[in-house]
């Protein structure tokens, strides 16, 4: 699921540079860094929305209450609760199907996913690269997706092979759940424990912030996504940039 909320395309602002990457990326202490994957390393569009709610159609015969509804930050879990909630539908009887729903719309998003529609955000790459060759740093994601869901979103653009391990949809329905869920995977895969300081998030919503500082982490927003640089602010991200481009390329 992505975050849109067919507000359509939005032209990140400029904001004024609180500190870039430059603050962080020749600091040893961050070792694990953390990314969400819509509207911050990727956007799908407009496209997976359909395949999510006609997913909780068929089980449910209902898309729930979806207009007016902020799909911004959250896990899909969490979205199919509060939608179908929304609707009047019981919510132990919603997470009692909602197995059902995601294995709807899994193979879906894998079958039909279309890459024409979706974008790679400004200076992902380049940065994930020099990240992955930076000595004892790790790479992993904190996306509220549903595992498969989001793999099939990076894999439009090679992107998973930056990414051994992550918290998921799977590990919510809280946002705040997901990031302990990842660094349990880091300290398995890496041998060795993350303190708070050495880990960084990297997302595009309050509820990035927010899931982040719950665990004591620090947060870098980008405002790729569809949210304004003042409500990160907000949120108290801290560090908000315009997009990925060219941070710590230079370091
Ligand atoms: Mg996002």
């Amino acid at each position: 699921m992505s975050q849109e909320n067919g507000q359509g395309s939005v032209v990140p602002e400029v904001v004024a540079p609180l500190e870039t990457f430059d603050a962080w990326l020749p600091c040893p202490k961050k070792r694990l860094v953390l990314f969400d994957i819509d509207g911050t390393l990727i956007r799908c569009g407009r496209q997976v929305g359909p395949m999510f709610l006609e997913s909780m159609q068929t089980v449910f015969g209902s898309r729930g209450d979806w207009r007016g509804y902020s799909f911004s930050g959250k896990t899909d879990p969490q979205i199919v609760v509060e939608l179908l909630e929304r609707a009047g539908h019981d919510r132990d009887q919603v997470l009692g199907r909602l197995d059902e729903i995601r294995e709807l719309y899994l193979p879906r998003i894998e079958r039909e996913l279309d890459p024409d529609q979706m974008e790679l955000l400004p200076g992902v790459m380049p940065l994930l690269e020099e990240l992955q060759q930076q000595p004892d740093t790790h790479l992993g994601l904190v996306t509220g997706n549903w595992e498969r869901g989001g793999r099939a979103k990076l894999a439009a653009f090679g992107l998973n092979r930056f990414f051994d391990f992550g918290g998921f949809g799977e590990d919510g329905p809280a946002r705040a759940d997901l990031p302990p869920a990842a660094i349990e995977r880091a300290v398995a895969k890496a041998g060795r424990s993350f303190a708070a300081e050495e880990v960084l998030v990297v997302g595009d919503t309050a509820n990035d912030v927010g899931c982040a500082h719950a665990h004591g982490i620090q947060c870098l927003a980008v405002t790729t996504g569809f949210v304004k640089a003042e409500v990160l602010r907000a949120a108290g991200a801290d560090w908000i940039v315009s997009s990925l481009d060219h941070l710590g390329m230079d370091a």
